[in-house]
């Protein structure tokens, strides 16, 4: 009994060992089989950092691209900051509207209201309304030039494209088409449609809508200062042939200050400007800014 036990326990080691053996083995398989996929892992963790990251660098450069300012260089005038709007669009501070661009016959702006300035009481609500963004500058404007002795009076502001038909149809009958072209718009090719256009006289009505206004103090002063409220004297004496209209020394278009600004220094219509204004809209879009 006693000598079975000691053979007994003379094979335990080896059966120990065995084990140890087919463990060591089942273990370096293990290993073999998982540090392959953990370094896979952590490569892979590796490379969606790196790419988190350069996404973050990407997007940082768009954000800064699309932020980036763009300039309106006019001809001897300093670079007017582009606003970031589409100038394409009927209701842009800066939307060109002539013989050659029209804008829909539909197009009402969503902010139009009655200005706190003297107007022809007689004209319907419509015709005394412009759109809100240009009642501070024109209420300065006119407040300014009441403080120097000029009241200044808006005939007509603005007009739908069906007023706008009702008055081309009445010039077209009262003086032909080909001279009612000359001083009248067609629907849909009216600055008056834009609320962003106003005729100006005085409420003693001298020269009221007539060339003669230029001559009349508060004419002259109006064609000083204007341009300072970010008003532009839109159908100038001389360009003619480019406005396609004649010249209006009472319809004054409102741009903002800066751009107004150069528009005086440069001496530029707002027709000349818009291959200038096209090209700044170009890079906002190409920016990624609209
Ligand atoms: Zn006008």
């Amino acid at each position: 009994m006693l000598k079975r036990l000691s053979r007994h326990k003379k094979h335990l080691p080896k059966r120990v060992l065995l084990i140890a053996a087919l463990l060591a083995i089942y273990m370096l398989a293990v290993a073999i089989a998982v540090v392959p996929a953990l370094l896979q892992a952590n490569r892979l963790q590796s490379q969606a950092r790196q790419a988190d990251e350069a996404l973050t660098v990407l997007l940082a450069a768009k954000e800064a691209k699309r932020k980036e300012p763009v300039y309106v260089n006019l001809p001897g005038a300093e670079p007017v900051w582009a606003i970031v709007e589409d100038y394409t669009r009927p209701d842009s501070l800066w939307t060109v509207i002539n013989k050659d661009r029209s804008i829909p016959t539909s197009y009402i702006p969503s902010d139009l209201k009655i200005p706190n300035v003297e107007e022809r009481q007689d004209k319907s609500t419509q015709e005394r309304s412009v759109r809100a963004v240009i009642i501070p500058h024109l209420e300065a404007m006119f407040a300014d030039a009441k403080a120097e002795g000029h009241n200044l009076m808006i005939g007509s502001a603005y007009r739908s494209a069906s007023l706008q038909q009702l008055y081309f149809d009445n010039y077209v009958a009262a003086s032909g088409l080909e001279l009612a072209n000359q001083y009248s718009a067609y629907p849909g090719e009216s600055e008056h449609q834009t609320g962003l256009a106003t005729d100006i006289s005085t409420v003693s009505r001298q020269c009221y809508l007539e060339e003669c206004f230029t001559s009349t103090e508060d004419g002259q002063w109006l064609a000083s200062h204007a341009y300072t409220y970010g008003f532009i004297l839109r159908y100038p004496k001389g360009k003619e042939a480019i406005t396609g209209y004649q010249f209006e020394p009472w319809h004054y278009r409102y741009v903002g200050v800066e751009l107004a600004g150069a528009l005086q220094k440069s001496g530029l219509t707002l027709d000349e400007a818009w291959p200038y204004l096209q090209s700044a809209l170009q890079t906002l879009k190409a920016n990624g800014a609209i």
